[in-house]
């Protein structure tokens, strides 16, 4: 044993002298990914400037209001700071207001209010934002709280005016006193007909100058030149009432005060994981990628004047008791960031599960893409997925029979308006086996790989909470599903016509059509719960490994005729020079820990190391594709832990290459894990051995209670393969097909 000290570890108040110590902000450089447009994307970010998990993220806004690409790293000029609630630039924003000084300048529109800036004038922290707007001699400075924000502006000599800007749809502003309050309904579905965002603006000094159109309105305050305007700004979902409830947080408390407790509230979260190695870039994009990581899914729920939580239900468009979490699409972040929030944020998880109970009791489906509400958006029910994983992970829910209840439903319903929601098809996967290709259902592959993962997920919760075998039974049946799939003459998935033919013509270089935004080559391998499975059709361990190479030695080719252009994910495998693999989309992000199945474990330590240190990088373009909310960002800090959660609902983790000489993770059961690669740097990716507790440690998984229990891993890292370690059929982790049924 050699855990840091161990009577930390029966005091929850005592931490490791790295936690207490270190600004781990100081590493986040919220910019990476900014450097995206619609063709390639670098990440699709802008800067939040948040709250872990916050209510509302702030913004400079460089894109014309409406546009979902909103900052990008290559714009000269700001027009706003955006309260949003952006998840993607797909998915684009809802209730957004913006606050931009003008300065001298007297002027509402977009165009004529906006200001050049540079980077090097800009400071842009996940606490805090600052920026030099040159048109305007005015320094912009702002902080977030949960529900609020505090600005400061530094102010030329005169009358100084502030727009601020209800955006499309926006209306009611009415300006008293120092207070501006306002509506805004702006957004791009998933929300009931009464939606409103309720803002309010209060500055530090009656306002002198006024003009009102509704919208928009400017007001103005003389200043001296270098005098600070502070102002604070909140907004409910729920009412005006609440909204200046929720301006609480940040009124009557001094700017850097509070810009204090934004960065202890960042440093708790980021300092769950103490990294301690000297590659600067590396520190900046593990630390960058473990704040995106904590962002999405965020809070919508408010604290109402008992101090109990109540939101604005974006399903039925009631105010309700009880928790709401939204904006996130789990056929991207089931994958990785869910299982990273259960594993390190467990309090948080259950705040986020009880949500989605509540999504459920007020729209009949657990959300597969909510902004807020339910978005029509991907395939898949992988929602069973987010949900079961918690539950075998020990977050335990208020209501199970509920959560039950309503997994099962979504296996054999549709949600009536949004198709995406449910399982479509489930009528002929049930009765067929799969989700035909010729009966006018798209990417019906996708969908049937995706059910039956999410089959055995719900097989192994309803396990957990004690249903009958009887009950169980179809669930069991139909994790096999995948089967009906497999192609024996391609080994590849393909898609499958109601008749039993496999869909022709087949390419397995064709993105879409029977797949979602990949290939058969990527696709192929989303049998997560059962590689020993894929690998026994597939013929056995060479053919397996042989498939698995090939994804990286074919090159980059490919057939866009489905969606007829190169989309942007195309465009991001083919510029990587990483063969068909595409890691700039999800559904091939896990199989490169497939190898640790094979008997080759190395493999996955070469590649994995290979994207952490090309596909990753801590600059504007520093992804690549799409962030999205955290899936991307969490597959990294997993990975430069050394270990991925290839399928959620298991216990296990499949090992791959730490990146860092030492990382200690803080649980919230007060426990310590330690892992130590002392020897590794950037020539060593593979590893030698591993001691677990002080014992060898021979299997190419991790176990979550190992990891949860604390204690200390040590791996000895190498510049060549073990071909040893790790190479019998004991070590290699869970498949279902090992299973007794
Ligand atoms: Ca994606």
């Amino acid at each position: 044993m050699n855990r840091p000290i161990i009577s930390f570890c029966i005091c929850a108040f005592s931490l490791p002298a790295t936690y207490a110590q270190s600004d781990y902000t100081q590493y986040v450089n919220p910019l990476i990914g900014t450097q995206s447009s619609f063709e390639l994307s670098a990440g699709n970010t802008y800067p939040a400037t948040a709250r872990p998990w916050g209510m509302n993220f702030w913004t400079p806004q460089t894109g014309k209001n409406g546009d979902g690409w909103q900052y990008t790293y290559d714009a000269h000029t700001i027009c706003g700071l955006k309260q949003t609630h952006q998840p993607s630039p797909w998915i684009n924003d809802y209730g957004c207001f913006s606050i931009m000084p003008t300065g001298n300048k007297k002027t509402f529109k977009e165009d004529d209010r906006r200001s050049w800036f540079s980077h090097k004038g800009e400071i842009s922290r996940p606490h805090y934002y600052s920026v030099y707007l040159a048109d305007h001699d005015v320094k912009a400075e702002l902080t977030p709280t949960e529900r609020a924000a505090s600005f400061r502006f530094t102010c030329p000599e005169g009358m100084n005016y502030f727009v601020v800007d209800a955006f499309n749809g926006g209306h009611g502003i009415n300006i008293a006193g120092n207070r501006v309050t306002g509506v805004s309904t702006h957004n791009h579905g998933g929300v009931p007909d009464n939606f409103a965002n309720y803002f309010v603006v209060e500055f530090d000094r009656p306002v002198e100058y006024v003009e009102n159109m509704d919208s928009i309105a400017i007001v103005g305050f003389k200043a001296l030149r270098g005098e600070k305007v502070n102002a604070v700004a909140a907004s409910s979902f729920i009412s005006p009432e609440q909204a200046l409830r929720n301006l609480r947080e940040a009124k009557g408390k001094d700017f850097d005060v509070l810009c204090e407790e934004s960065l202890q509230a960042w440093n708790d979260v980021l300092g769950r994981i103490a990294v301690e190695d000297d590659n600067l870039d590396r520190l900046r994009t593990f630390y960058s990628c473990l704040y995106r990581s904590t962002l999405f899914p965020r809070k919508f729920y408010e604290i109402d004047a008992a101090g109990n939580a109540i939101h604005y239900s974006p399903y039925s468009g009631k105010i309700l008791p009880g928790y709401m979490y939204t904006d996130t699409g789990v056929w991207d972040t089931f994958r990785s960031l869910f299982p990273l929030v259960n594993l390190l944020y467990p309090s948080v998880s259950l705040e986020m599960q009880e949500g989605f109970l509540n999504a459920y009791r007020e729209s009949g489906f657990f959300p597969e893409w909510c902004s807020p509400g339910h978005r029509e958006c991907m395939v898949g029910n992988n929602s069973a997925s987010v949900l079961a994983d918690a539950w075998l992970k020990g977050i335990r829910v208020s209501d199970p029979e509920t959560l039950w209840g309503g997994i099962v439903k979504g296996t054999q319903a549709v949600h009536p308006a949004v198709k995406s929601t449910g399982r479509i098809g489930h009528e002929y996967y049930n009765r067929l086996g799969y989700v035909p290709y010729d009966v006018n259902i798209n990417e019906s592959a996708a969908r049937t790989l995706e059910y039956a993962y999410d089959d055995w997920c719900i097989y192994q919760l309803g396990k957990a909470l004690g249903k009958s075998k009887k009950e169980l039974k179809p669930f069991a049946a139909r994790a096999d599903n995948w089967q009906n799939l497999f192609d024996k003459e391609h080994s590849l998935m393909r898609g499958r016509n109601a008749d039993g033919s496999f869909a022709e013509p087949f390419s397995p270089l064709k993105w879409g059509d029977a797949f979602t935004e990949g290939n058969s080559w990527h696709y192929t391998w989303s049998v997560f719960h059962d590689p020993a499975g894929l690998k026994h059709l597939m013929g056995g361990n060479n053919r397996f490994v042989a498939m698995l190479d090939s994804v990286f030695s074919v090159p980059p080719v490919f057939d866009d005729s489905y969606y007829g252009f190169p989309i942007h994910e195309i465009r991001e495998m083919q510029v990587m020079n990483m063969g068909n693999y595409a890691h700039g989309n999800q559904p091939v992000q896990h199989m490169i820990y497939l190898y640790d199945w094979t008997g080759q474990p190395w493999k996955a330590q070469h590649w994995v190391r290979k994207v952490m240190d090309t596909m990753y990088t801590p600059a504007p373009d520093g992804y690549c594709g799409d962030e999205d909310n955290g899936q991307t960002s969490a597959w990294y800090v997993f990975s430069a832990l050394g270990f991925y959660p290839v399928a959620p609902g298991t216990n296990q983790y499949a090992i791959g290459s730490p990146l860092f000489r030492k990382a200690t993770l803080t649980f919230e059961n007060g426990k310590f894990l330690v892992i130590d690669a002392a020897n590794n740097d950037e020539t060593k990716p593979y590893v030698e051995s591993l001691k677990l507790k002080g014992c060898d440690y021979n299997k190419n998984y991790l176990n979550h209670s190992d990891l949860t229990a604390g204690g200390n891993m040590a791996f000895q890292m190498s510049d060549k393969p073990n071909y040893k370690r790790g190479s019998e059929s004991t070590s290699f982790p869970y498949s279902f097909s090992d299973d007794e049924r």
